[in-house]
């Protein structure tokens, strides 16, 4: 399996700390608010990243967490006039009831800043013992950050070309740091702020210190893949390096993953330019796995265009698999044959290079498109080589192959009879339309087709009403 490395730029093979064993940290939302699609992505991304190392028999140790102290969240709590921690907590129980109708799976642990403060004031206080970090006069702690050496390496950012030996970059009121580059770990609270005490000031921690922390406590000094959006890489991740490297003396983590950038309309996603989504926003015109499904067709570290058009062109991706897997059910409960023919055993064969191709696709860095362009070629094959006459056997290991690939993207063929009826309901829907407008060739097409999956419609006075057959 083989991982693109921001850190070294290149595909290398995963090794990881502990054989057969992965711990992953992937950055976490700020809760203000509602998650927007532009969150959504490294959450479906790294989803599958976990649910394609478990298929492979890896035990996953996935750590995630919730920023829930940022001056965001205290913005928002005062323009409510409530506490930081009632947004905070609302917006994390809406962020994972979003998670959930998004199939990401609950992290092995999802970790708050503020019950890790703690932690926090030890790993700074380590770094000031060791000359890494300095506390001014104010309270306010700095990372030192000319004290480690291999700072920049992740953004392959060098210090003295940044800062040309410039100190005019010092911006108003941070006169007290020792170089424009060092960074909060810890600052003094303002007037109706959260804060908690320390041997520095009352205050609050720098956003960055958390990260290190949290992946320490949950994960141990080395981790293997550390991942989160392109965003992140500076100063977040070459910040969080600095300080766990800095403080543990050993490879914070082997391998750094980011995915890139999802824009609205070619344009990136602003509030203000009227192209802004929240994910809960598309559930009311999707089943959420349809924008699962579009994000995993691209791959992860390409840019992704966002539209209203591509949603409809991924909702009809989608139900092209969601009915294959619809019909082999149906086939399956009709098929008079138990056991497999010779010939079955020989197209079998035949079947297992869409498993091959879809594997290859996966371990090279998690190409999901392909993966998915593998799914639709079994989907295909399955269409072609599956009739009445099929075997039970045949069919059923069809339909397992369906459900194992289409389970690593977390997309749910399998699903429960209400979705199931959506698409059904829809179905009808386009019929009576094709219907008004005489378009008698459509109707009937659409009523065999649900015959074909064992679906009888029936008019009525009161309308159509459909049953299983
Ligand atoms: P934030 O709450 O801003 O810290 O973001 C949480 C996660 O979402 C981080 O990994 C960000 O990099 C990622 N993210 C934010 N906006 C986008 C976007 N438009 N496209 C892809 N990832 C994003
Ligand atoms: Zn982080």
């Amino acid at each position: 399996m083989k991982i693109y490395n921001t850190l070294t730029k290149k595909k290398e093979e995963m090794i990881t700390v502990e054989p057969g064993k992965v711990r992953m940290y992937v950055c976490g939302p700020t809760v203000y608010n509602l998650i927007h699609i532009g969150n959504a992505r490294p959450m479906i991304v790294f989803d599958t990243v976990r649910r394609y190392m478990e298929y492979k028999g890896l035990e996953v140790n996935f750590v995630s967490n919730f920023t829930d102290v940022d001056d965001k969240i205290i913005k928002a709590a005062i323009a409510e006039g409530v506490e930081a921690t009632v947004i905070s907590e609302r917006y994390i129980e809406e962020c994972k009831k979003d998670m959930k109708a998004l199939n990401v799976k609950p992290a092995t642990y999802h970790p708050q800043a503020t019950m890790e403060i703690g932690g926090m004031l030890e790993m700074i206080h380590t770094l000031i013992e060791k000359g890494h970090a300095y506390a001014a006069e104010d309270g306010t702690v700095y990372f030192r950050t000319k004290s480690f050496a291999e700072y920049g390496k992740l953004s392959h950012k060098n210090l003295d070309d940044l800062q040309g030996g410039n100190r005019s970059l010092l911006v108003s009121g941070e006169e007290q740091k020792e170089d424009p580059f060092d960074f909060v770990l810890w600052k003094p609270k303002k007037d109706g702020e959260p804060y908690w005490e320390s041997e520095w000031c009352n205050g609050r921690p720098g956003w960055h210190i958390e990260c290190s922390v949290m992946s320490k406590r949950y994960l141990g000094d080395e981790i293997d893949i550390h991942a989160g959006g392109e965003d992140l890489v500076f100063p977040h991740h070459e910040n969080e390096i600095a300080q766990s490297e800095a403080a543990n003396g050993k490879q914070f983590a082997r391998y750094w993953m980011h995915n890139a950038f999802l824009n609205v309309d070619n344009k990136k996603m602003g509030k203000s330019l009227g192209n802004f989504f929240t994910v809960r926003d598309i559930s009311e015109k999707y089943d959420l796995q349809v924008l699962r499904f579009f994000m995993l067709q691209a791959h992860y570290r390409s840019p992704l265009n966002f539209s209203a058009d591509l949603m409809e062109t991924a909702k009809n991706g989608l139900d092209r698999i969601l009915t294959a897997a619809t019909s082999l059910k149906y086939l399956m409960q009709n098929s008079g044959a138990e056991v497999l023919t010779a010939q079955e055993e020989e197209l079998l064969k035949e079947m297992d290079t869409y498993r091959v191709k879809f594997e290859e696709a996966m371990d090279d860095d998690f190409n999901t498109a392909d993966a998915i362009s593998a799914i639709f070629e079994l989907v295909k094959w399955s269409n072609t080589n599956t009739a009445t006459a099929s075997s039970k056997d045949f069919l059923q290991k069809i339909y397992d192959l369906l459900k194992t690939l289409t389970d690593v993207c977390g997309l749910i063929v399998e699903k429960e009879d209400e979705i199931l009826d959506a698409r059904i309901e829809d179905l009808i829907a386009q019929r009576q339309a094709a219907r008004k407008d005489k378009n008698f060739k459509r109707a009937d097409e659409i009523r065999d087709e649900l015959l074909s999956q064992g679906i009888v419609l029936e008019d009525t006075r009161e309308g159509v009403k459909w049953k299983k057959a």
